[in-house]
């Protein structure tokens, strides 16, 4: 499987990835459409789906008019449907789907919101988050229980520890500083912190990251339990 990440918008991130064996292409969000075309343009590609994570706009603006220009199926979240109404397919826990030869399971991850749901190719050992989880961060929750949230990561952390977790947003130097502040004697978070800083003085992407790396520097995940963990989601909206 060709993996490719590229930034959309201020700092979303969009990926595509394109089974070699059949050359089906498949998008995961879709935040703008003309930095997607750009890159399916550099690289000879088409494109034949669109994985959704959630409703928000940051990662559905672009597909009107890709679907316009490629004719690109769109799957999209059971409870998504209010806003993405064309969807070809609709989907939630437990659903299969395939990127030419390459397996797909959907997971709800809800937290962050309502609908959302990640897409886990475990034949590649990748996940596909969204706004569940983000390198050394989580998403905000908007109107829903913490627990939710806190559910939804645990379950990406159970997962072996070389998955790669893509996400949708670059946050990672303000998620690193809170993590400093959050667990300042944890010398992981202090090493990882210095090479977030030099990857992102070089505009390195830090997506993806791996369940081993989350384990010993997401203060999110690391939470003890659901109190502790909305006290931290709590700090960071004001840190
Ligand atoms: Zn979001």
């Amino acid at each position: 499987m060709q993996i490719a990440l590229f930034t959309c918008l201020a700092d979303n991130y969009a990926v595509l990835l394109r089974d070699e064996a059949t050359a089906v292409v498949a998008l995961v969000d879709a935040p703008a459409s003309e930095p997607v075309i750009a890159e399916l343009e550099k690289r000879g590609w088409g494109l034949d789906l669109i994985l959704i994570t959630h409703r928000h706009h940051d990662h559905i603006e672009g597909v009107p008019a890709l679907v316009a220009r490629y004719g690109a199926k769109v799957i999209a979240p059971a409870l998504a449907a209010d806003v993405l109404p064309g969807a070809d397919r609709f989907v939630k826990e437990g659903d299969r789907l395939q990127i030419g030869e390459i397996a797909v399971e959907v997971w709800d991850t809800p937290g962050h919101c309502a609908d959302h749901i990640s897409y886990h190719l475990p034949a590649e050992q990748v996940i596909f988050v969204g706004d569940t989880m983000f390198t050394m961060g989580c998403g905000r929750i908007f109107n829903l229980p913490p627990e939710m949230l806190y559910a939804s990561l645990q379950r990406i952390g159970a997962l072996p520890e070389a998955t790669r977790i893509y996400s949708g947003h670059e946050y990672t130097l303000s998620n690193a500083r809170f993590a400093i502040a959050t667990e300042p004697d944890n010398a992981a978070i202090a090493a990882r912190f210095k090479t977030i800083e030099a990857m992102r003085a070089s505009g390195t992407p830090t997506v993806p990251t791996t369940v081993a790396e989350e384990r010993a520097t997401n203060v999110f995940l690391r939470a003890r339990d659901v109190a502790e963990f909305a006290a931290r989601r709590e700090a960071k909206n004001r840190f």
